[in-house]
């Protein structure tokens, strides 16, 4: 049995019971996430305080750009920087990023990109540890991505046509180039530095940390830790450069953002979202995680040929995580194969494979009463794959 101490917790708020059933009327199985923050489950829950601020506004008619102007002001003083916009995810900051360098509030230009970019600077420069999926973001603009795997390239690639400096937080100490470096390079060419930093949080401080280092720009999910809405995202940083990406964006028509539209719903709960997240007591959300994964390890650990080891990774999903692997000999199932039994199964369960063949569970993203569930359903289909 689990005690209450255990599955206490502020993850899962008590939402009304929805008068229809809408993902059985369409035919969507719903799962318990025991994998993380995954665009393809959906990202994240939104706490209740935010789904409330999303409804409640959702009545009324305002003025987009004196709204955005509004929000943007709240989220920079929560965060500590100088300016701020929502974005329709961290992948779109990027790109309106990009856009607002490129143009500045030029609206001849704006309207050129990515077709034609004379008369703007066309190159971005990154190095190849940092290209992640995510770099088309980047590109969306029609620059060229400027791959460098030294120090001495990435000063040798730097020309008068270089637009910006891209860097990926998460591969920080892959690169020859770390953060602080990278800033000081951008800074004594004054050419604008992003980083995409969008699943470094937890820890709450990435929100002001790079803005602090002297990066220009900072790229942030809106939709994973924060909890705000899954089609959100900030952008962080410089006002004037925060001023031409929202120049790049709605409700302006003729622009390379016109399709990342975020409206008053998602302004607003987003700002909702990110203040409840500053207030949060991470040291007790952390100290609960890991009293989950250290039940859950116990627990599954306990399967013969099983090997249970928990563990926090750097980045991204900075939070307690139980890895599985196993004794192939006697359980002769992959990863894949254990992903797939547990996902068809009732309740549908989601885990997060690992290169080396097993899995990771994390808790961060359970309600209290699915704990026990994981952790069975788990256990039962490593046992039925024994040989
Ligand atoms: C999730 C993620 C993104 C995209 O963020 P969205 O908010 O889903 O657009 C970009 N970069 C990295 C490193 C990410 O993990």
């Amino acid at each position: 049995m689990v005690t209450g101490g255990l599955l206490s917790g502020n993850v899962a708020a008590a939402k009304s019971t929805p008068k229809r059933d809408y993902y059985g009327e369409l035919g969507v199985r719903t799962c318990i996430n025991a994998a993380g923050a995954y665009t393809t489950l959906t990202g994240c829950l939104m706490p209740q305080e935010v789904v409330d601020a999303y409804a409640a506004v959702s009545d009324e008619f305002v003025s987009l750009n004196e709204l955005h102007d509004a929000v943007g002001k709240k989220i920079a003083g929560l965060v500590g920087c100088e300016a701020a916009m929502v974005s329709a995810g961290a992948s779109s900051a990027m790109t309106l990023a990009t856009a607002g360098v490129l143009t500045g509030t030029d609206e001849d230009k704006a309207k050129r990109i990515p077709v034609d970019l004379s008369g703007m600077k066309n190159e971005v420069i990154v190095q190849k540890e940092h290209i992640v999926g995510y770099s088309h973001a980047i590109i969306n603009c029609g620059v060229k991505l400027v791959i460098v795997e030294s120090r001495q390239e990435l000063l040798n690639a730097i020309n008068e046509n270089t637009a910006m400096l891209y860097f990926t937080d998460e591969h920080n100490f892959d690169g020859p180039v770390k953060d602080e470096e990278f800033v000081r390079i951008g800074k004594e060419h004054d050419i604008p530095t992003l980083n995409d930093a969008a699943a470094s949080i937890p820890p709450k401080g990435s929100l002001s940390k790079y803005t602090d280092m002297g990066f220009d720009l900072v790229a942030i999910s809106g939709g994973k830790a924060i909890r705000g809405a899954q089609s959100t995202g900030l952008l962080l940083g410089r006002a004037d450069l925060i001023k031409a990406a929202r120049f790049n964006a709605p409700p302006s028509s003729d622009r390379i953002g016109r399709g990342m539209k975020v409206n008053k719903e998602e302004l607003v709960s987003m700002w909702i979202a990110l203040e409840r997240f500053m207030e949060m007591d991470m040291d007790a959300e952390y100290k609960r995680w890991q009293t989950q994964i250290a039940w859950l390890e116990e627990t599954i650990s306990s399967v013969k040929a099983v090997k249970a080891e928990s563990y926090i990774p750097q980045r991204p999903n900075n939070v307690p995580t139980l890895k599985l692997s196993w004794d192939r000999a006697q359980i002769p199932a992959s990863g894949f194969d254990i992903q797939t039994a547990l996902r068809a199964g009732t309740p549908s369960v989601e885990i997060a494979r690992t290169h080396e063949g097993g899995f990771n569970i994390t808790t961060w993203m359970l309600k209290p009463e699915q704990l026990e569930i994981v952790a069975n359903r788990v256990k039962e289909e490593l046992q039925k794959a024994r040989v």
